[in-house]
């Protein structure tokens, strides 16, 4: 990285980045520059570094060493990444069918993957039950019935409503079962003697507030007790995802939250395992997004910044605030610019008033910091643009096929 570059990447990063990150920050950034430059660009790059996926992999081991991880295979489905978490020692969360069989093409065991979407088809149910999946989600009687009636020894964990305040990407309302949906699922899980074992919740994408862990541990503790009373014998508490990575002065540790964590597991009985479903924490800070300025504008004295990444090719999260830092190789003055993507559309408008260079100029990159999650994997062609393309540092073929 130039010296005005890593001085811009201060600037920006100065409100948005730990300081302690910077210099390992500086060397990664330095390594995608330069790689981008040897590239006959044509078209976004998602560069990502296998090192650090292995490092956050083993950090939130050490941190958290009584909780079995399963990698959320959505956050970043490429088979590469998998093998390295896979070898590694992790297991696996899924939503689909699809990803089921990426992991079965891998020589994953089905029975440690948990099949934690609540809402499943019935063909992928009985894909998922033919091929030895055991572990299912539910939220719902619905759903209980519904795998019930294709795999009656299907071993259940019941997805319970938690606080997802303070988290950038909620996920409560779409899923999990409030107080007064959870008895009558146990009771019929009781009566008809079907294996309900565990609990699990989400606290929220990107989480920055660590209290929701606690309140979502202490549900389902009354959970266990309520299933304990009826009959049934708990063996898995799930504390799902959320885990943030780092990228705003509000972010809390990853040790802030497993003290948590860790203190409120610590009277749970020996019966339970205790997992967790890490996607963002493990990928995001992994990767760097390389994107180019097709064009500028100002229109009301407003300067826009169009990408060739955008809502539709890569930045979706972006467009919802998602504060990833940005860094630019230019050396001017910082002034505010809309950015937007390249596509015709008027929701394609990643960030207003964000603080980059003023004299930015079409076919200049753009380096999106922490974008290893959710960004590749939630790419379309939409008006004929091309999604970012996954490169590993360590492996950089010299001409990217696009
Ligand atoms: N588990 C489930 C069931 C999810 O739906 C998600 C994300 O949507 C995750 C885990 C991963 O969450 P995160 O990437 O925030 O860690």
């Amino acid at each position: 990285m130039t010296v005005e570059a890593t001085k811009h990447f201060r600037q920006e990063c100065s409100t948005t980045q730990p300081h302690q990150h910077l210099p390992r920050l500086n060397e990664f950034v330095g390594k995608v520059m330069s790689s981008t430059r040897q590239q006959n660009y044509a078209g976004p790059l998602l560069f990502f570094d296998k090192s650090r996926l292995l490092d956050n992999y083993r950090h939130f081991r050490t941190v958290l060493p009584h909780i079995d991880i399963h990698y959320a295979v959505k956050c970043l489905p490429d088979k590469d990444v998998l093998k390295t978490l896979f070898k590694a020692g992790s297991r696996f969360e899924i939503a689909s069918k699809g990803e089921l069989a990426l992991l079965l093409s891998m020589g994953v065991n089905p029975q440690q993957i948990l099949y934690s979407n609540p809402i499943k088809s019935p063909a992928y149910i009985h894909y998922a039950a033919q091929q030895g999946v055991e572990w299912y989600a539910i939220d719902s009687l619905d759903e209980l019935h519904k795998i019930a009636a294709i795999k009656a020894d299907a071993k259940l964990y019941l997805r319970i409503h938690t606080s997802n305040k303070g988290s950038l990407w909620p996920l409560e309302g779409k899923f999990g079962a409030h107080q007064n949906d959870i008895e009558e699922i146990l009771i019929t899980a009781s009566t008809r003697n079907i294996n309900l074992l565990g609990v699990t919740f989400h606290v929220g994408s990107q989480c920055l507030n660590p209290d929701n862990w606690r309140k979502g541990i202490i549900s389902a503790k009354h959970v266990f007790v309520q299933m304990e009373k009826l009959g049934l014998k708990p063996q898995l508490l799930n504390i799902g995802g959320g885990f943030p990575v780092n990228i705003s002065k509000n972010s809390p540790s990853i040790e802030e939250i497993a003290n948590i964590i860790n203190q409120e597991i610590k009277n749970l009985s020996p019966d339970i395992s205790v997992v967790a479903e890490p996607g963002r924490y493990l990928v995001a800070s992994a990767g760097c997004l390389v994107c180019r300025v097709v064009g500028t504008a100002t229109r009301s004295g407003q300067r826009w910044l169009y990408l060739d990444s955008g809502v539709y090719t890569g930045l979706m999260e972006m467009a919802k605030g998602f504060p990833y830092p940005i860094v630019s190789e230019r050396k001017g003055l910082f002034s505010d610019w809309n950015i937007a993507g390249p596509t015709c559309d008027s929701i394609d408008v990643c960030r207003k008033k964000a603080q980059l260079p003023s004299d930015l100029h079409s076919d200049d990159f753009i380096y999106i910091l922490s974008a290893g999650a959710y960004t590749v994997c939630c790419a379309s062609n939409f008006n004929g643009f091309k999604k970012p393309k996954l490169v590993f540092l360590d492996n950089i073929p010299k001409a990217i096929e696009i």
